[in-house]
């Protein structure tokens, strides 16, 4: 805790939490044990601390005071980040309950935060606590993605969300006003995708666009004349087919549908933490399934988050964790002891999603077999877009030819290795955590169908407007990929 942050002298004899408080009130105070020695009156065994001080002169106080201001000042100077005082101030640090606890404040931990107060029975039924690590949201794909909202997919479950994005982007003052406050400009500026298959794919796109259309997505089919017609500027050589998008589909402004999310979620009664998620509390019970196989099913009963710019974490005790923490997810699943387990059990089936880092210059969308960047760093590798996009684009479009770059950024998919699609709701073994993670490229645009989605599971054991039971984490156990075709 707090006192493996002070150098060594500094911690001792000066840290005690009030007896009686886990959360946080750090008073200063000198500390002696029973022989009178002084000591940092910190229980190695427990979080709460007692202590107790002998009654000195008034001169031994000026004295004593004097020499914690002192201390005080130099922690100040010592600890890294913005200036606050870490020793008295505790709002920073989470409630000690919260009925859900949501890992990652990106939009899909917003858009969950954000339905669950929708749909709570009665206003401030349930306590939702977001924790996120980083406030900036610097390497988060929310701020890094492109914004692009389309259609045009192979499954009907992720048409059906992309769908319902579409009008919930529409009508995002509905969803997302709040008193006071002004409206927010999504800045969306519909764009049909154009994509084009050759002879080989041809009828692989006639079919999706089949289901597109069932499902309810105004797509047309055009032939290389119509296509030639419409846009005189493409090179249909080796085109047999193309689809094109004729409503809700294009481009909106990522970063402000996630202010606005957050600014809602807040004045619903959501509460924020900055803090990284770094170990659960959870209970083991051993039980045999119907075919006689021992399996372990946990129960998380605290979440440890770590604040920011210390080492000092606050347990929260919780019914239902969320996990929406993106590309890290895995990582969030790990600590649950989700895929601790003998191989090709559901006890040792992991959670399927990586980090995997992808670029972006303001230009269309092509898709390219490429081999995987390092996801070390997110670096823009600019000899890629040269030696490989650049050849493309110029050949589809000869006008591409005197394409200057003028900004690129890298980001990371949360790529879900499995089948590339997203994974909603709860784990079959460690039953109070539910997922809403995974969704490669598309995280963003279906961010409030998938919301909506998980808070129905958690709310009311079910999905009720879309089913995406074919998204439950299951599938990997039982190798059942739900392969999308149109990844972009
Ligand atoms: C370059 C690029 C282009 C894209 N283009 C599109 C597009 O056009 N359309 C589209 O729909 N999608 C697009 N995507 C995908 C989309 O951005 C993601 O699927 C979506 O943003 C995922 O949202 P998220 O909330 O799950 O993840 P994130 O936004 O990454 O949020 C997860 C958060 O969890 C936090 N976190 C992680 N671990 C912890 C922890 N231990 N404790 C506390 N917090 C933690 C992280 O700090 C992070 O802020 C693109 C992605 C990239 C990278």
């Amino acid at each position: 805790m707090i006192r493996r942050v002070l150098p060594h002298d500094l911690g001792r004899g000066l840290l005690t939490r009030r007896p009686g408080t886990r959360r946080g009130g750090f008073s200063l105070g000198k500390v002696e044990d029973d022989r009178g020695h002084c000591g940092s009156g910190l229980s190695p065994t427990s979080d709460c601390v007692s202590f107790r001080t002998r009654n000195h002169g008034p001169h031994w106080q000026d004295n004593w005071d004097g020499k914690v201001s002192e201390i005080k000042k130099k922690i100040k100077s010592i600890l890294p980040g913005r200036s606050c005082d870490l020793l008295q101030d505790t709002s920073h640090l989470p409630p000690e309950h919260s009925d859900v606890v949501i890992v990652g404040g990106g939009v899909l931990g917003l858009s969950v935060a954000y339905w669950l107060k929708k749909l709570e029975s009665r206003r401030g039924a349930i306590r939702v606590l977001v924790v996120e690590r980083d406030h900036t949201y610097s390497q988060a794909s929310t701020g890094l993605s492109v914004g692009g909202i389309c259609q045009q997919f192979s499954l009907p479950e992720n048409i059906q969300l992309s769908l319902f994005s579409a009008s919930f982007l529409r009508n995002i003052n509905e969803y997302l006003a709040v008193v006071d406050a002004p409206p927010l400009d999504l800045r969306f500026s519909p764009s049909g995708y154009l994509l084009l298959a050759s002879e080989k794919d041809a009828a692989a796109m006639e079919s999706n666009v089949k289901v597109q259309r069932q499902v309810g997505a105004k797509i047309s089919l055009m032939s290389p004349d119509q296509l030639r017609n419409k846009f005189p500027w493409i090179n249909t050589e080796g085109v047999a087919l193309a689809s094109y998008g004729m409503e809700d589909e294009g481009w909106f402004d990522p970063w402000c549908l996630l202010q606005g999310l957050r600014r809602k979620v807040q004045s619903l009664g959501v509460l924020f933490c900055q803090g990284e998620v770094t170990r659960f509390v959870s209970s083991s019970q051993r039980m045999l399934t119907t075919d006689d196989k021992a399996v372990v099913l946990k129960r998380i009963h605290k979440v440890h988050v770590k604040m920011d710019c210390s080492l000092e974490y606050q347990p929260v005790e919780c019914a239902i964790v969320v996990n929406a923490a993106g590309a890290w997810s895995a990582q969030i699943a790990a600590l649950a002891g989700i895929g601790e387990g003998p191989p090709g059990t559901l006890q040792g089936t992991k959670l399927p999603v990586e980090p995997r880092k992808r670029q972006c210059k303001p230009c269309p969308h092509l898709s390219l077999q490429q081999e995987e960047p390092d996801p070390a760093n997110l670096e823009v590798d600019h000899d890629f877009f040269q030696d490989n996009v650049w050849p493309h684009l110029a050949l589809r479009i000869p006008a591409f030819e005197t394409l200057k770059v003028q900004s690129a950024w890298a980001g990371y998919y949360d790529y879900n290795t499995f089948d590339q699609n997203g994974v909603v709701g709860p784990h079959p073994l460690v039953a109070n955590m539910y997922f809403a993670t995974g969704f490669s490229g598309h995280g963003l645009q279906q961010a409030p169908g998938v919301g909506r989605a998980v808070a129905e599971m958690i709310l009311k054991g079910r999905f009720q407007t879309i089913d995406l039971s074919p998204f439950l984490f299951t599938r990997f156990y039982l190798g059942e990929k739900i392969q999308e075709n149109n990844i972009i």
